[in-house]
């Protein structure tokens, strides 16, 4: 679509790259030919993308040639950026090689880049737009069950798109937020005009593809077609969207459609010369409709002349030999022949020339027939010739439009984007956002998206207010209380308001966010060779280093991936720092019911759990977020839905009693929280042993590391009796010794002592 995106991104800040291209999901990365290729192409491979190699390389002797096609391409301000950012200059030299080797008409439709920085955009980095199932779902990659399988209902593909690409790069600037919004809004008013705006859009092509085409010399008949019933449809359209240009302030957001409303007379006179010019019926060898071009139609008209005169010929033969059967007939191989029955054979006069015998007929020609013949081809290669130029002229006719095609392509998607924003925000209820300057995420019964299109009619709303005082939720439940669909609801009603789109809430006031991070679930990488523990910590570790106060952390069931109190430990430190030193707000599930404890320690953490009951062996889920914590995880109570063994149930309640009472290998430890004032540090999870047993475990320690020491003597001396000295340099020796006492194993006695 020669649209050029640019930015640069630090040496080394690979997960702004990951998430970058996370966004733009390339359908190829083309590299330059660097020292590091090998590496900087596996790096791309390993992430599943398709790495294609231009020939720049800094070394290159025709790099002039490259800066003369930046040079011609671009104006003043951009060359200007273009030469106080080498990297950039560099991206582009290195697109004009690959281009030039694989595509080179296109090196002329580029003349315009749009610089921007990652956080121009709201930024969700790979894991968020992954564990949110934004753009494609986590079972098999489809779009099944995803928030782009929502929310677009474009009826083009460049619409469905435009949808795709604001999902990706939600806005934060508010003016383009609440353009985008009110537009919606106001659609959602005007429901009739959005049935005919429907029908139109309906009957659009890909236009930014055929535009594409077009401008590479690629384009169909088909496509020629398809823009004329494009342009056909745009005064239709005109009229349909002239009802804002009263009513709506606003409207001037939609810049792009005024686009089409000034510039109709351009795109007029083009539709014009499609409609008069480009054959409809696709199945006639006449690309060129008849009236066109005077020539074409001179030398059809001749050809059509000589088949007249084929027929004459036909005629003239039949009463000359008197053979009423007689044919003239053509086929590719012989071209124009007379054919003659079996019986009628003898009247065959002498000037025949046998072409071909058959089982019961044979062809013959004439020197007439030949002459004729010659001539109707010379007519059709010409015609040929001519209509071939004819249409090349026609190209580029519609050539000179080109920009005026892309901005058009751009405002057809926008609208058709506006418009499946408008038809899902009106089928399913959404309201429209309301964007505050205070921090504060309230949300009144929202939904969520996805999962309420699952279970229409019985999802049950829930409310947020994460504001000062409450600016960090514990979040606890049993196992399938709706933790995750809450948490994730969140996140998504939040993106959705920042792509212009309306909300699945009763109310919704919420600021804008500069980023929103997610860590859900545990993932493998293990092609990356790394660990599920790994990952969870790289993501945390994202998320630790790069939110902000303006950020939206959602953090569901952090630390399961390793022991439970390492990851207890690591989930109350986690918590700590996003709430002391980032102060983001955070939404915090888990199972971990001891962390409840820190709403009682820290001012803005609070507990919330999902309710559910628990009814005989039955739990009762209801799905409703409440203040305070949870009873129980109800873990077993669920194992048993998913018909684990009775007799897996029957021991895994078994053991739970027993760690419940006194018998259990914990039965000493008392898992309590404690506070240190002075350092102003908590630790939940202060394992405070009895005192009897304090004393009985500091004597094991010792014995345990005077068990190791005598072992550790030991083996020295059988080192010593393996020692062979006529073999060793008296050097030798001495190292060994300081090796030993190195080792501190000759302490023994000591240590006894205490
Ligand atoms: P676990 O702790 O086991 O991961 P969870 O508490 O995160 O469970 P979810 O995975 O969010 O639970 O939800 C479990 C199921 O409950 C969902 O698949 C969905 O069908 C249903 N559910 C969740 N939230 C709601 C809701 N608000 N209304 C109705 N059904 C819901």
């Amino acid at each position: 679509t020669a649209q050029l995106f640019a930015t640069t991104i630090p040496v080394k800040a690979n997960k702004i790259v990951e998430s970058e291209l996370a966004r733009f999901l390339p359908d190829e990365i083309i590299l330059p030919q660097v020292k590091n290729l090998k590496t900087l192409s596996s790096y791309f491979k390993n992430q599943g993308y398709l790495v294609s190699l231009s020939e720049y390389n800094p070394q290159n002797s025709n790099l002039d040639l490259a800066q003369g096609w930046i040079e011609n391409q671009f104006n003043g301000r951009t060359l200007k950026e273009l030469s106080s950012n080498q990297a950039i200059n560099q991206s582009l030299q290195t697109l004009y090689f690959y281009l030039k080797k694989n595509q080179e008409k296109a090196l002329s439709q580029f003349n315009n880049i749009h610089f921007y920085e990652p956080d121009d955009y709201l930024i969700l980095d790979t894991a968020t737009l992954k564990n949110l199932e934004i753009l494609k779902n986590n079972q098999d990659g489809g779009r099944k069950n995803s928030l782009l399988e929502v929310l677009d209902k474009a009826k083009t593909p460049m619409g469905s798109r435009t949808i795709k690409k604001w999902l990706s790069r939600p806005l934060v600037q508010k003016e383009k937020i609440i353009g985008r919004n009110q537009v919606v809004t106001s659609f959602c008013k005007q429901i009739d005009t959005m049935q005919k705006l429907e029908e139109v859009l309906s009957q659009i092509g890909d236009v930014e593809r055929i535009v594409g085409r077009i401008a590479l010399r690629r384009a169909s008949r088909g496509d020629y077609l398809s823009l004329k019933e494009t342009l056909k449809l745009l005064p239709t359209l005109k009229n349909i969207l002239s009802f804002h240009e009263e009513s709506e302030e606003t409207f001037n957001v939609l810049d792009l459609i005024k686009i089409i409303q000034e510039k109709i007379t351009n795109y007029s006179t083009l539709f014009g010369l499609l409609q008069s010019s480009i054959n409809e019926d696709l199945s006639s060898e006449w690309i060129i409709k008849k009236g066109f071009d005077l020539e074409l139609d001179k030398l059809r008209t001749l050809v059509q002349g000589s088949q007249k005169e084929i027929l004459k010929l036909e005629q003239k033969e039949v009463e000359r030999t008197g053979i009423s059967s007689l044919k003239i007939r053509f086929n590719n191989i012989s071209g124009y022949y007379i054919e003659v029955t079996n019986p009628n054979l003898k009247l065959v006069p002498d000037d025949y020339t046998e072409q071909q015998k058959l089982v019961n007929r044979k062809r013959f020609t004439t020197q007439e027939l030949k002459n004729l013949e010659q001539e109707i081809i010379k007519a059709q290669n010409k015609i040929d010739q001519v209509q071939t130029d004819v249409f090349e002229k026609v190209k580029d006719d519609v050539e000179v439009y080109l920009i005026n095609l892309r901005q058009l392509s751009q405002a057809l998607s926008y609208l058709d984007a506006l418009y499946s924003l408008t038809k899902v925000a009106y089928e399913n209820n959404y309201v429209t956002p309301v964007f505050n300057d205070n921090q504060n995420i309230i949300i009144n019964s929202g939904r969520h998206p996805v999962v309420e299109q699952k279970i229409i009619n019985s999802f049950e709303p829930n409310s947020t207010n994460l504001n000062e005082k409450e600016n960090l939720w514990i979040i606890t439940g049993p196992n399938m209380g709706g933790k995750s669909t809450y948490l994730r609801q969140v996140a998504l009603i939040c993106i959705m308001a920042q792509c212009g789109s309306l909300v699945p809430a009763q109310m919704v006031d919420i600021p804008i966010l500069d980023r929103v991070f997610t860590r859900i679930g545990s993932g493998d990488n293990l092609a990356e060779g790394k660990s599920t523990f790994l990952v969870e910590m790289e993501e945390t570790a994202t998320i630790c280093l790069q939110a902000t106060k303006n950020s939206l952390v959602i953090l569901d069931e952090v630390g399961r991936g390793t022991s439970t109190f390492d990851g207890i430990a690591l989930a109350q430190a986690i918590i700590e720092h996003i709430h002391q030193d980032i102060g983001a707000k955070c939404l915090f599930a888990t199972h971990y019911h001891e962390l409840t404890e820190l709403e009682n320690i820290f001012k803005g953490i609070t507990n919330y759990h999902m309710v559910s009951s628990k009814i005989g062996n039955k739990v009762i889920f209801q799905h409703k977020i409440a203040r305070g914590k949870a009873e129980s995880s109800f873990g077993i109570e669920v194992a048993k839905l998913a018909n684990l063994p009775n007799k897996v149930i029957n021991r895994a309640s078994d053991i739970l009693e027993k760690i419940k009472n006194e018998h259990s290998p914990f039965k000493n430890i008392k898992i309590k929280p404690s506070f240190n004032k002075q350092e102003n540090q908590v630790n939940v999870f202060n394992f405070q042993k009895k005192e009897s047993d304090d004393k009985v475990n500091v004597l094991l320690d010792k014995i345990l590391i005077l068990e190791g020491k005598i072992k550790q003597k030991e083996n020295a001396l059988k080192e010593i009796k393996n020692l062979d000295l006529d073999e060793l340099s008296p050097k030798q020796v001495f190292d060994f010794i300081w090796n030993l006492k190195s080792k501190e194993t000759f302490n023994v006695s000591e240590s006894l002592k205490q």
